[in-house]
C-alpha cells in the first residue's frame, strides 16, 4: 500500500503564483487546495486537512500572520510561509506566531520544494516523540542517555547547553528564534536578551564543532536566531 500523495494547501492571492505553484507542486506528485484570501484559507486548513501549509502574508482580507495564529489556535500542521516581506522582523514575526519557515519572494522553486519536503518529514502529523538522537561522522547525540561525541572525543554538556542542543536539533533544518529558544531553555520569563544565548551558543560550538568559527551545524541566522543544519 502507498501512502496517499501529500495535500499542500496554499494561501495566496496572486492567480500567477498559484498557477505556478500548482504546476510546480502537482509534477512532484502533490495534491493541491487553493484559497485566495485569509479567511478562506484558515477555514480550508480546518476542514481539507491538509499536510502542509503555504501562506503569503499579504492578503486582500486578513493578514497572513492572523491566518498563521488562527491555525495554530488548533493544529500543529507545518507552515510555510511565501512573502516578499523581506525584513527580518517580518520573518521573525511570522515565526513567532508559529510558522516553520519562510521563504522570500521572488523565490527559486527548487529551494521551496526543499523546504516544503523538510517540513513534511518533520511534521508533528507525521511523527510521534521528539527526536532520539543525531548521528553524523563528526557528531553524535544520543538523548537518552545524554552522551554526545564530536570530533572524536566525548563531549560533556552543561544541563543548558544539552537543552539548548536538544531544541535545536528537535527542530532541525529549521530557524528557532531568539526568543523561543530562550523561553524553552530558560523559561516563559526570558525572551529578550539574545546576547545571554549567544554566550551560551559560542560555548556549545567550542564543544560540538570542529571550527566553531565557522560552524557546520549551529548556523547564526541574522537577527532571527540559529538552525541546526544536519537532518
Ligand atoms: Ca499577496
Amino acid at each position: 500500500m502507498t501512502a496517499p500523495r501529500p495535500l499542500v494547501l496554499v494561501i495566496e492571492d496572486e492567480p500567477d503564483i498559484r498557477a505556478f505553484l500548482r504546476s510546480s507542486l502537482q509534477a512532484e506528485g502533490y495534491r493541491i487546495a487553493e484559497a485566495e484570501t485569509g479567511a478562506r484559507g484558515a477555514t480550508d486548513a480546518a476542514t481539507h486537512k491538509p499536510d502542509l501549509v503555504v501562506v503569503d502574508l499579504g492578503l486582500p482580507d486578513i493578514d497572513g500572520i492572523e491566518v498563521i495564529r488562527r491555525i495554530r489556535g488548533w493544529s500543529p500542521l507545518p507552515i510555510l510561509v511565501l512573502s516578499a516581506r523581506a525584513q527580518e522582523r517580518a520573518k521573525v514575526e511570522a515565526l513567532d506566531a508559529g510558522a516553520d519557515d519562510y521563504v522570500t519572494k521572488p523565490f527559486g522553486i527548487e529551494e521551496l520544494l526543499a523546504r516544503i519536503r523538510a517540513a513534511l518529514r518533520r511534521s508533528p502529523l507525521a511523527q510521534e516523540g521528539g527526536p532520539r538522537g543525531f548521528s553524523a561522522p563528526d557528531l553524535e547525540i544520543d538523548f537518552e542517555t545524554r552522551r554526545v561525541h564530536a570530533n572524536g572525543k566525548d563531549v560533556r554538556l552543561t544541563p543548558k547547553e544539552f537543552e539548548l542542543l536538544r531544541h535545536l536539533v528537535a527542530n532541525a533544518g529549521k530557524p528557532v528564534t531568539h526568543r523561543e529558544l530562550l523561553q524553552s531553555v530558560w523559561g516563559p520569563d526570558y525572551g529578550d536578551e539574545p546576547e545571554y544565548l549567544r554566550v551560551f551558543v559560542n560555548q556549545l560550538r567550542k564543544k560540538i564543532e570542529a571550527n566553531p568559527a565557522k560552524p557546520k551545524y549551529i548556523l547564526t541566522e541574522p537577527w532571527v536566531g540559529y538552525r541546526f543544519a544536519g537532518e
